[in-house]
C-alpha cells in the first residue's frame, strides 16, 4: 500500500469527521457486530441520498452484487449483459450465481457501456423465444443488464432502460463508483431496478470494507436482508429456509459509514475542484485528453483519469506511469477489459475495441479528497513537463527508454 508520507498516493480515505466518535460509541456500548443502531442509520442515510425506498448494508460491494443478482432472479446458465471496461467484481458476481457475463464495449466519449452496441447485441445477436431472449451464439437466456457507472460518471441510462423495457430485462446498476453521481438530475443507483454500492478503501466514501443494495421493491429488499443473514427463518431455533450468506455489515463499519456520509457533499466538491484544476492545466498539453462530463450528467470524478496519445505526447501511458512513479507520484491504468481477462474466458463478447484503446491510453492521477495544492502542482508539472524534457533535472534521453 502506498503510504501518504512516501509520496503522492492515487486515492486515500479522508477521515476527518465523526469516525472516531462513532466507532468509540460502538465500543463503549458493546454494539460491535452485524446488528446495531449505526447499521440502520447508515442504510437510511444511503437510501435517502439515492432516493430509494430500501437499503440493505453488506460486507462489501461484491457481495451486494451477488445478492442483487439472486434477488433479481438470475439463474445458473442465464446471461447478464455487462460493461467490458470495469473492475472485475461484477463479472465475478455473475459467475457466483452460475450465470455468464456478456461483454459490451465502452463508448469513446464518457467511457461507459455503449447503448448502441448494447442495442446491436440485443437486436442482432439475440432472438425472442417463449423462455425469454436467447443469445443465438451461446443458446443462453439473457436475463439482465448490469451497467457499471465507472469513475464517477453515469452510464447513459435512458436508452438502456428503454432497451430493458423492450426486451423484458432487469437492470442491476453497479453504482460502486457512483455514489453522489447524477444523470438527468436523478441519482445513480435509482435509475434501474436494483443497485449496488461499495465502500471499499478507495471509494468516494469508505467503511474500510462495505457495500449496499438499494431498491424500491420491498420484496427484493426483504429477500436481500434474508439472504445476507444466512436465510434465517427462526432465530431462536436456528431454522434456515435455504442456503444463505453471512454478508451483513458490522455496526463498527456502519459507524464509519455514517461519519463518511456526513462529509459526502464536501468530498464531491473537492473531487470536482481537483478535476477542474487538472483539466485546466492539461487543456493545452499535446496528446493529453481530459475526462468529459455529459451535459445531462453530474460527475463526481471519483478517479480523475486522462488519456495519453503516444504520438502527440511523446510517450505512452505506461511510460508516463513509470516516470511519475520515479518521482513518488502514484498513478494507475484502467482495468484490463473483461473480455480479455483469463478469468472470464468462455463468456460471450461483442466487439470491444474502444475499451481496449481506453485501457491502453488511460491513466488515473492522484485525486484523494485531501490532496494539497502543492501535490496537485507536482502532478501537473510531471505530466506537462516529463516528455518534453523541461522538468528540472529530467534528462530526455534517459526518459526515452521508458517509451516502449
Ligand atoms: C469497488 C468496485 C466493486 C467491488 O466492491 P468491493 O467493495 O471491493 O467488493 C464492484 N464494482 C466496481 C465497479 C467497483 O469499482
Amino acid at each position: 500500500m502506498f503510504s501518504t508520507d512516501a509520496g503522492i498516493p492515487l486515492s486515500v480515505p479522508c477521515l476527518r469527521g465523526n469516525e472516531w466518535a462513532y466507532i468509540k460509541e460502538c465500543l463503549d456500548t458493546n454494539w460491535v457486530s452485524s446488528v446495531g443502531p449505526f447499521v440502520e442509520r447508515f442504510e437510511a442515510m444511503v437510501a435517502q441520498k439515492v432516493g430509494a425506498r430500501f437499503a440493505v448494508a453488506t460486507v462489501n460491494g461484491t457481495s451486494a452484487l451477488h445478492i442483487a443478482l439472486l434477488v433479481a432472479g438470475v439463474k445458473p446458465g442465464d446471461e447478464v449483459v455487462l460493461s467490458d471496461l470495469t473492475f472485475i467484481a461484477p463479472a465475478n458476481a455473475v459467475r457466483y450465481v452460475g450465470a455468464w457475463p456478456v461483454f459490451v464495449d465502452a463508448e469513446p466519449r464518457f467511457w461507459q457501456i455503449d447503448p448502441e452496441k448494447l442495442c446491436h447485441f440485443l437486436e442482432g445477436d439475440c432472438v425472442s423465444t417463449n423462455q425469454g431472449l436467447r443469445n443465438r451464439h451461446t443458446g443462453r437466456i439473457v436475463k439482465a443488464i448490469m451497467p457499471v457507472h465507472i469513475l464517477g460518471h453515469p452510464c447513459d441510462m435512458l436508452p438502456i432502460m428503454a432497451l430493458a423495457g423492450r426486451y423484458g430485462l432487469t437492470v442491476i446498476e453497479d453504482a460502486s463508483e457512483g455514489l453522489g453521481t447524477r444523470y438527468d438530475n436523478r441519482a445513480v443507483g435509482h435509475l434501474g431496478h436494483i443497485a449496488c454500492f461499495s465502500f471499499n478503501g478507495n471509494k468516494i466514501i469508505t467503511t474500510g470494507g462495505g457495500g449496499m443494495i438499494v431498491t424500491d421493491q420491498e420484496k427484493w429488499a426483504q429477500r436481500a436482508r434474508y439472504l445476507t443473514t444466512q436465510a434465517k427463518d427462526d432465530p431462536l431455533e436456528f431454522v434456515h429456509g435455504e442456503i444463505g450468506y453471512n454478508y451483513r455489515l458490522t455496526n463498527i463499519s456502519a459507524a464509519m459509514g455514517c461519519a463518511q456520509m456526513e462529509c459526502l457533499s464536501e468530498f464531491i466538491s473537492q473531487k470536482r475542484a481537483t478535476a477542474a484544476t487538472y483539466s485546466k492545466a492539461f487543456a493545452e498539453t499535446p496528446g493529453i485528453s481530459v475526462p468529459n462530463e455529459a451535459t445531462n450528467a453530474f460527475c463526481t470524478f471519483w478517479l480523475y483519469t486522462i488519456l495519453i496519445e503516444q504520438e502527440a505526447y511523446g510517450m505512452n501511458s505506461r511510460a508516463l506511469l513509470r516516470c511519475l512513479e520515479a518521482q513518488g507520484i502514484q498513478t494507475r491504468p484502467l482495468w484490463q477489459p473483461l473480455h480479455m481477462s483469463p478469468a472470464h474466458q468462455g463468456s460471450w463478447t461483442t466487439d470491444c475495441s474502444v475499451s481496449v484503446r481506453l485501457n491502453r491510453d488511460a491513466l488515473s492521477l492522484p485525486c484523494s479528497v485531501g490532496v494539497s495544492t502543492n501535490e496537485l502542482e507536482a502532478v501537473i508539472a510531471g505530466v506537462n513537463e516529463i516528455p518534453f524534457g523541461i522538468l528540472a533535472g529530467a534528462k530526455p534521453h534517459t526518459l526515452a527508454k521508458f517509451s516502449t
